[in-house]
């Protein structure tokens, strides 16, 4: 049997190895680290968390909360060695991320299928091949990942702006228009009066960032200037740049407003927005407080925050299969943060199913795709499907979920009911997928 190729053991790829492996299919795992590091990595263990020692929320009404709760289901190593390394961090799964590691490594590096080699891979290689090499991938490999793929079908850092729920928007103080009134009305507009973008104003360069690291530095040189380093340009510089109200007119005052943000419709089903213009790189907090300023934005729920930071991903939605398959190559995958989903356990997401798929290719069968009313199915619908012009990388979150047949309001309850939905479908899909136990571990 020719063993499947693993490119990267960080949460995707430990992820992916081990459900290679407890599939009964060989893997050749390989890793650059400790040889040679990444600017944010500083061990050689895998699956290392670069920075924070949180897996998100463990709640089973939140997004991310069910995303582990699936992941359970199909066996995800990630998800219980966190379990089994957990320490108390309330209603979020936080680990000890030394044993953490450790637990990962132990059971891949133990693994009778497992090959571990330990180098940079600098050429894409023949064969099932996940490439799973993260935000840092290295340099030489991410040049022969954009020859395959195409000059604009991979990024080389994230400059998002932040994404709010359409239902959190208190759609009486906005209105709907495009500049001009070009084409159909797209955009959300929410209007300020002189004395509202004066506050605004004040907050926004007042506002807390987070310090860029070195390897960061170079985004602003890309021309991707964050929002609060505009404001500090001055007032005209943003009243004159994302913050420009002309060609738009208030229907309700007939007049155009002193300064608008406009909203921009972020996925297909129309449920979730992105700010336009709203790169940013403040702390999160301040973020929620500021958006919150914005009239229309009061109550606004944030399901994704802004971000600046090196990140090597593709255009999935023109490069990827929702199977997690190139689409120029049919055995060549790719999973983790390179796929434009964003987080540790999103990135664990995309190498389990990265990880069941090449193992049933290897075995002669098809790979499948996750059902959309789960969390991992519809993300990977998500980073498939989204706007190509305007992708950027995806948390977990209930805003992808298909709607409910039924509308309910209160909120808890409503996130309640897709979780259950999402679970079920998941118990019905794992049963499917492997009928008859011949799963180890
Ligand atoms: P990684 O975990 O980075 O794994 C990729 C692996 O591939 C690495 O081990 C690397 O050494 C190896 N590799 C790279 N190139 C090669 C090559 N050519 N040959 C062989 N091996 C190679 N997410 C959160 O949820 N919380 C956070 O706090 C958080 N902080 C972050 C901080 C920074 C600075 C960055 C860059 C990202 C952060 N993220 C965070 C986002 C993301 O969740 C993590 O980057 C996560 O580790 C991504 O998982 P991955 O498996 O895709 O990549």
């Amino acid at each position: 049997d020719q063993p499947v190729t693993v490119i990267g053991a960080g949460l995707a790829g430990s992820e992916a190895a081990w459900q290679l492996a407890r599939r009964g299919v060989p893997v050749r795992l390989v890793e650059m680290r400790p040889e040679k590091q990444t600017p944010a990595h500083r061990t050689g263990q895998f699956a290392e968390l670069v920075c924070s020692n949180s897996f998100r929320s463990n709640a089973p009404t939140n997004a991310v909360g069910v995303l582990k709760e699936e992941m359970r289901q199909l066996g995800s190593l990630i998800i219980k060695s966190a379990d089994k390394n957990a320490v108390p961090a309330g209603g979020a799964l936080a680990v000890d991320r030394d044993r953490f590691s450790d637990a990962v490594t132990e059971t891949l590096q133990s693994h009778e299928k497992v090959e571990f080699v330990g180098r940079e891979i600098q050429d894409i290689p023949d064969g099932i091949t996940i490439i799973a090499t993260g935000p840092l991938t290295s340099d030489a490999l991410s040049e022969n990942i954009r020859r395959l793929t195409g000059e604009e079908y991979l990024y080389f850092y994230d400059a998002a702006a932040p994404i709010v729920e359409k239902d959190s928007i208190d759609m009486d103080k906005v209105f709907v228009a495009s500049r001009y009134d070009k084409g159909e009305a797209a955009y959300i507009n929410c209007p300020m009066t002189e004395e509202e973008f004066n506050r605004f104003y004040e907050a926004l360069i007042s506002a807390e960032v987070t310090p860029l690291k070195r390897f960061e530095k170079e985004i602003y040189f890309e021309g991707c200037m964050p929002i609060e380093v505009m404001g500090k340009r001055g007032r005209k510089t943003v009243l004159h740049g994302p913050m420009k109200p002309v060609g738009l007119t208030d229907p309700r005052t007939g007049q155009t407003p002193y300064a608008v943000v406009q909203l921009r419709q972020d996925n297909g089903a129309g449920t979730l927005y992105n700010l336009v213009g709203f790169q940013t790189h403040m702390k999160w907090g301040e973020q929620k407080r500021i958006i919150r300023m914005i009239p229309g934005l009061e109550q606004a729920e944030i399901v994704r925050y802004g971000v600046m930071h090196r990140n090597t991903f593709l255009n999935s939605p023109r490069a990827l299969r929702p199977t997690y398959q190139s689409r120029h190559r049919e055995d060549l995958f790719f999973a983790g943060q390179m796929t434009g989903v964003e987080g540790y356990v999103e990135s664990a997401a995309a190498g389990l199913i990265a990880g069941i798929n090449a193992a049933r290719l290897a075995m002669g069968e098809e790979p499948v795709v996750f059902p959309h009313e789960t969390a991992m199915g519809s993300l990977a619908r998500y980073i498939t499907s989204a706007d190509p012009d305007h992708f950027q990388p995806m948390n977990a979150n209930f805003g992808l979920f298909p709607p409910l047949s039924k509308r309910i309001k209160s909120k808890r309850e409503r996130n309640m009911k897709y979780a259950e939905r999402a679970v079920a479908s998941m118990a019905r899909f794992a049963q499917r997928l492997n009928p008859v136990s011949r799963l180890s571990g």
